[in-house]
């Protein structure tokens, strides 16, 4: 296969934009596309303060790495879950995000939970579920919180995370099995600030498979964590990109117009009964501040009362 650029032997074939590209052009391709996405869906411009949520795996260093080279002002935000206890999977992708930031001299602001929150997610999970269900669900309200709060109090102007393709359609996928509506009027690229205190958010490679986000770090020699969250095995995510993938591999570009499609049908008002702007009836949480639809204590202030007043009982 040759790069349809310079003749040259090409290291990828995306057969969904029928492009095969050799590592040279690969590595202006992508960034120049992220580029184009940036303005074609108004993210965020070159005067924005931009805060890159970043897990220490492929996704979120090539996100920095490209924001970087393109010359935003992109500090990095990792977050400490504490999931230490079968591959020390947290400790090292705190070192692979801490590595990166070095390297290219940037800013990485570390979030402990652990520190902030009296416990770790794991504790914290067998605290509230008994060993019954995955840590995933605090563990994604926490996140959530976490970033919400450093980006609002940091003043940053936007909030980015390396949500890929592949994350996206699957999330898509998964909400429309459901047909869970309120999901599916906020999945978005771009989710606007709510006055109150959610801040801007954004998802500049939306629009990537997740095979080019991954070839992207390789071939540019990103040192990323390989390892996933042992808790993601048997996620009904990854059994939704499975599916997905065996769509595409007999539809090349099924992703991708499955996703497009959406968002079509979102622009011309689709779900406009339910968009986030107008139905956020707000109020603010009793003991941290930030915006909540919950009448007295978000539910992240809820969900750590209850875990601390477990740690108290159990010590
Ligand atoms: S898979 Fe791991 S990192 Fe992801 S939400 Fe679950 S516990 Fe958290
Ligand atoms: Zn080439
Ligand atoms: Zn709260």
């Amino acid at each position: 296969m040759k790069c349809r650029k310079c003749g040259g032997k090409a290291v990828i074939n995306m057969r969904q934009h029928k492009l095969a590209l050799c590592k040279e052009h690969f590595l202006i391709w992508l960034p120049e596309q992220t580029q184009r996405f940036i303005e074609k869906y108004h993210m965020f411009g070159y005067q924005d303060r931009i805060l890159v949520a970043v897990s220490g795996g492929k996704d979120s260093l090539a996100l920095w790495d490209i924001l970087h080279h393109l010359g935003y002002q992109a500090d990095g935000l990792y977050i400490g879950l504490g999931i230490n206890q079968e591959n020390g999977y947290s400790l090292k992708s705190q070192e692979f995000a801490e590595k990166f930031a070095i390297k290219n001299n940037l800013k990485l602001i570390v979030v402990d939970v652990a520190e902030i929150a009296g416990a770790t997610i794991p504790d914290a999970a067998a605290l509230t579920l008994r060993g019954k269900g995955k840590p995933c669900s605090i563990c994604g309200l926490t996140k959530r919180h976490i970033m919400n709060r450093v980006a609002y109090q940091g003043q940053y102007d936007v909030l980015v995370t390396g949500h890929n393709l592949d994350d996206e359609a699957a999330a898509l996928f998964g909400n429309t099995l459901n047909w869970a509506v309120g999901y599916l009027a906020r999945q978005s690229p771009v989710l606007e600030e709510i006055t109150g205190g959610l801040a801007r958010k954004a998802k500049p490679f939306f629009r990537f498979y997740e095979r080019e986000t991954a070839a992207y770090a390789l071939l540019q020699g990103i040192d990323y964590i390989y390892q996933e969250c042992p808790h993601a095995t048997g996620a009904k995510s990854i059994y939704y990109k499975e599916q997905l993938n065996q769509l595409e591999a007999d539809r090349p570009g099924a992703k991708l117009s499955f996703y497009l499609s959406f968002l079509r049908a979102k622009e011309s008002g689709l779900f406009a009964h339910q968009d986030p702007a107008t139905q956020a009836n707000l109020n603010s949480c009793q003991t941290c501040g930030q915006p909540t639809s919950a009448p007295e204590q978000c539910a992240f202030c809820r969900t750590w009362d209850r875990v601390r007043g477990r740690q108290t009982i159990t010590a």
